[in-house]
């Protein structure tokens, strides 16, 4: 009896010992797990988030260009002078003297405005940034899983500090998928702790899923085109900028863009001057604005004098005297229609311009008034067409 009781105590001993053995162990596991699972997290969230984003977000600006010049069916995106032609006839169509001011006085923010406006219309209507989102976010968290798998080969056991691991991580997802990972954030005490790698690399794996289906469910949404614009490291609407922006020179008279398109030219060539009272030049000895173009002033013989040349008169036919890289061949006598576009536009805001300017309207010749908005617009595409040859030429 005495015995039997003994040995019911033991057993009740070695139960309830037991039954306490299991609650630490499985406070230690549980905390060992929640530990792993905090540096997963944690690591997700300051390195792999972002370096996910950057490489779904940077290439867009580039893509999103190429889609806009392939669906591009006016082949304005073909040359700097293409899309120039394309601004002219759009503000001729617009008929919008403020428009007009913008073009002639900050010709590359106009540029850069237009563009803009053309990006959002893309995007609006275009289903490729979606598409691409989605292509990328699955690539980039393949290759974070391989670089998990690879990093994990041959270890095994109990590590006594994660953020080496780590570190060996960020380098091989570096190497293998384009990208750069900030790791400043591996200094951190939570890193430097012992931790079991298996466990943790399936913490990892998980917390990387999670990040995949958070950012399928944040692209999802429908956001603003500007917005999104906004993320993008290299925006759309500048590389497609710098693709139609050309030669920077303006002409030293009237400012009108160089269009030569080689792009190791020494000479520099406007293929349309204007009249110069568009940029609120006047007559000489008088106060209404001048209705000469730069070719036609060379043309005629016609003096100057500005800070170029210390205010003494000068004529427009030695110019290169001071502008030696400039080429502006003098009109030829007959040639309308070359001309036609600038001087409707003249016409059309005379007097307009002359109180933008504070100066009297420019008398303008008599046939200037005849030439129609076809006219003007017929003169454009002439120009347009003509332009290939001119384009190319340089100093040679
Ligand atoms: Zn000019
Ligand atoms: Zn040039």
């Amino acid at each position: 009896m005495h015995d039997r009781y003994a040995k019911d105590t033991d057993l009740l001993t070695f139960i309830n010992g037991a039954k306490e053995r299991h609650h630490w162990e499985f406070i230690y596991q549980f905390r060992k797990r929640d530990q792993c699972q905090r540096m997963a997290q944690a690591f997700t969230t300051m390195s792999l988030k972002p370096t996910a984003l950057d490489y779904i977000y940077r290439p867009l600006g580039m893509l999103i260009m190429e889609a806009m010049i392939d669906q591009d069916k006016t082949g304005q995106y073909l040359s700097p002078w293409a899309f120039n032609c394309t601004l002219l006839e759009e503000l001729l169509v617009e008929d919008r003297f403020e428009s007009y001011l913008e073009y002639l006085h900050s010709f590359d923010a106009f540029c850069l405005r237009k563009i803009q406006e053309r990006v959002v219309v893309h995007l609006s209507v275009s289903e490729g940034f979606g598409k691409w989102r989605e292509e990328l976010l699955g690539e980039v968290i393949e290759k974070m899983a391989a670089a998990v798998g690879q990093t994990a080969q041959g270890i095994s056991g109990v590590l006594s500090n994660t953020k080496l691991l780590l570190e060996k991580l960020c380098l091989t997802l570096e190497l293998d998928g384009d990208v750069e990972v900030p790791r400043d954030t591996l200094d951190s005490p939570l890193f430097s702790i012992t931790t079991e790698w298996d466990r943790f690399v399936s913490c990892l794996l998980e917390t990387l899923a999670e990040l995949r289906l958070t950012l399928a469910k944040e692209f999802s949404q429908n956001i603003e085109v500007t917005k999104l614009l906004r993320v993008l490291p290299l925006k759309p609407q500048d590389c497609l900028f710098h693709k139609v922006r050309g030669c920077e020179k303006r002409c030293p008279f009237c400012k009108a863009p160089c269009a030569v398109q080689d792009t190791e030219h020494k000479e520099h060539r406007a293929r349309l001057h204007r009249p110069k009272g568009l940029l609120s030049y006047t007559c000489d000895n008088s106060c209404s604005l001048s209705h000469m173009s730069c070719p036609a002033d060379i043309a005629q013989d016609n003096l100057f004098a500005n800070k170029d040349t210390e205010s003494k008169p000068l004529a427009y036919r030695d110019y290169r005297t001071i502008f030696p890289d400039w080429s502006i061949p003098p009109e030829e006598p007959g040639n309308q229609t070359l001309c036609a576009y600038w001087r409707y536009v003249m016409v059309r805001f005379n007097e307009r311009f002359a109180e933008e300017y504070k100066q009297k309207p420019a008398n303008l010749p008599e046939e200037w008034e005849k030439i129609t908005h076809e006219e003007a617009l017929e003169s454009l595409k002439e120009l347009r067409e003509k332009a290939s040859d001119f384009m190319t030429l340089s100093s040679g």
